[in-house]
């Protein structure tokens, strides 16, 4: 099966603060998987590392007040490019992000604090109705790639 999936997860560098979120758990269970990268925020034209943002209003703006919307909408747009082009069969996407957070995120005030909602990419994948899940769901994700199917809120 084809898996997009949130490139900090696999261990590339672009995360805000030009870390990653690399999780050998969820590497190991994508072994033998056609994995698929993507990172909105990067690919939207973002640099790492770069100010942290948050969700507010219909927008994101980053921690020192600028508007970096259009940023995360194009790379969203260009992460669904491909997803579609590679007909992606389900995502996997960074939880709490912004851009790739699935149901829960960041509630736009810079203080930790969080909210009930989807990143641009997570809301994008969910309209196309693909399945999606957050690392997280780790034996939805499991089930999902056996072919057994199943909700997405099972959380470990
Ligand atoms: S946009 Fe997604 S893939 Fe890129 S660093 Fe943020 S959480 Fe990771």
């Amino acid at each position: 099966m084809k898996i997009a999936v949130s490139a900090c997860l696999l261990g590339y560098d672009v995360k805000y603060n030009g870390g990653n979120n690399r999780n050998e758990k969820l590497i190991a269970l994508l072994e033998g998987q056609e994995v698929i990268p993507v990172c909105p925020e990067v690919w939207g034209g973002l640099g790492v590392p770069r100010d942290p943002a948050e969700r507010q209003n219909g927008k994101v703006i980053s921690c020192r007040g600028r508007d970096v919307t259009e940023e995360y909408m194009s790379g969203t747009a260009l992460c669904m490019k491909k997803i579609r082009q590679e007909h992606a069969g389900m995502a996997v996407l960074k939880a709490r992000s912004p851009a790739c957070g699935k149901d829960v995120i960041y509630d736009g005030t810079f203080s930790h604090t969080l909210r009930d909602g989807d990143g641009t990419l997570a809301e994008a994948v969910r309209q196309e109705g693909i399945p999606l899940f957050s690392e997280n769901e780790y034996e939805m994700i499991r089930r999902c790639i056996s072919g057994a199917g199943g909700q997405s809120d099972d959380k470990i």
